[in-house]
């Protein structure tokens, strides 16, 4: 009967502080993935934006510093859109992120080009490729659209190799390429700038053929931009050992006014993890000494996190075990967890207290990837998790991919699944 009293009440007062969590992230995923965030990039001080307000609640919660400051600052190259782009086709202006993209690394390119296409075929054969690249001196190059899976293995080799010359090579003839295709798309960073454009189009946003194209595309390439990690810890019961959370809060920016790119799945998301946990743990005292880092210019290639493991705050052979959250907004599909093959027995509990406590419908184990922060501590030795959600929503380095269309579907079982583990440590 006790038994019974006292876990009723820790149902009731868990069930509170959940509740409270999933409000919270909810409010959290909101502001960092608002348009008024520049899709916290290196256009208009985005990620200056969600730094400071992270650094805001991370002071809000009481965390401590290191070195009287939340911030590690760091420098990186970056090539950036802040300008209004124009895209016009048979008099239509196409819009920017939904009917295209830029690469980008792309410089800028004004002025009226024919546009010389070019069928898979004709990229398969080195002759007929080599004419067609020679007649698309000074006007652009166009590859049609074409399905992967038509082709062998081989064969896409070699078109990839075809389409990363005409993007990245200098010595590609054309003013630029046009990469048409019927895939979503889906943008990145770019801490380079390439010699000449590249302007990926829907192949349904073309109506016509595209005989020509009226370009006004900007960017411009920051040699030294310096970016920060946001980082914060709570003192534990016991201080020799350290658990370890980080999320990535940078994200791709903009291209141009007309697109932002809001990236409320990646990564308002994990970052919101990061918060509740921070949250819970300055008013629960975690067992060991606990960290919180918001990782910036993850999107240009781990570069966050390589500066931090190259210049710790704290020892790295300190850390205990390490999650990384990239990509916490779904979960109707359950969890994917990458290194759970490596550490087996630390992915055993976690299915563990899943299955006990009935939270997720999934976990999926995978074996080391290198895509995403937890990897730079990898290479380092430190044990630890990378995981994300499964199903819901497809955005992805999108303009769809937005705070208003986030589910946040298993957030709180997520959030206690993770609370549990680390109890258990
Ligand atoms: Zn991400």
């Amino acid at each position: 009967m006790r038994y019974f009293l006292l876990s009723f009440l820790l149902f009731l007062s868990t069930g509170k502080i959940l509740s409270q969590s999933l409000d919270y992230a909810r409010d959290a995923v909101n502001i960092l993935a608002s348009d008024s965030l520049k899709g916290r990039g290196y256009v208009e001080n985005g990620d200056k934006l969600a730094a400071d307000f992270i650094r805001s609640e991370f002071e809000k919660f009481g965390l401590k510093s290191y070195n009287n400051s939340f911030y590690q600052e760091l420098e990186t190259s970056v090539n950036t859109f802040p300008d209004r782009q124009s895209v016009v086709i048979n008099g239509k202006e196409l819009e920017a992120g939904k009917d295209y993209l830029l690469d980008p690394g792309s410089p800028s390119l004004k002025g009226t080009f024919d546009v010389i296409p070019v069928t898979v075929d004709e990229i398969l054969d080195n002759a007929k490729f080599v004419n067609k690249l020679r007649v698309s001196s000074g006007q652009l190059i166009a590859v049609q659209p074409f399905d992967k899976s038509d082709f062998t293995k081989e064969q896409n080799e070699q078109l990839n190799g075809v389409i990363n010359f005409l993007k990245y090579h200098p010595q590609n003839p054309s003013k630029g390429t046009i990469i048409l295709t019927n895939d979503k798309l889906t943008w990145a960073g770019s801490v380079r700038q390439n010699s000449n454009p590249t302007i990926i189009i829907h192949s349904d946003s073309l109506d016509g053929t595209l005989k020509s194209l009226k370009l006004d595309i900007k960017s411009s390439f920051i040699e030294k931009y310096t970016t920060q990690n946001v980082i914060g810890y709570v003192e534990g019961k016991n201080t020799d050992s350290t658990i370890v959370f980080i999320a990535h809060y940078d994200h791709l920016g903009m291209l141009g006014p007309q697109a932002t790119f809001n990236g409320a799945n990646d990564n308002a998301s994990g970052t919101a993890m990061l918060l509740s946990l921070a949250k819970h743990y300055s008013e629960n005292k975690p067992n060991y000494n606990t960290v919180f880092i918001a990782f910036g210019a993850e999107e240009l290639g781990l570069i966050g996190s390589k500066y931090f493991t190259e210049n710790p705050l704290f020892p790295l052979s300190e850390i205990k075990f390490l999650l990384n959250f990239d990509l916490a907004g779904t979960g109707d599909e359950g969890i994917q967890v990458v290194n759970g093959s490596v550490y087996k027995e630390k992915f055993d509990e976690l299915v563990q207290i899943n299955e006990v406590r009935d939270l997720l419908s999934n976990i999926k184990i995978r074996g080391a990837a290198c895509n995403s922060d937890h990897c730079m501590f990898d290479q380092q030795d430190v044990p630890g998790f990378y995981i994300y959600t499964l199903g819901g929503i497809q955005a992805y380095h999108d303009v769809y991919d937005r705070p208003e269309t986030l589910p946040l579907t298993e957030f709180e079982d997520y959030f206690k699944l993770i609370v549990e583990f680390i109890s258990q440590q």
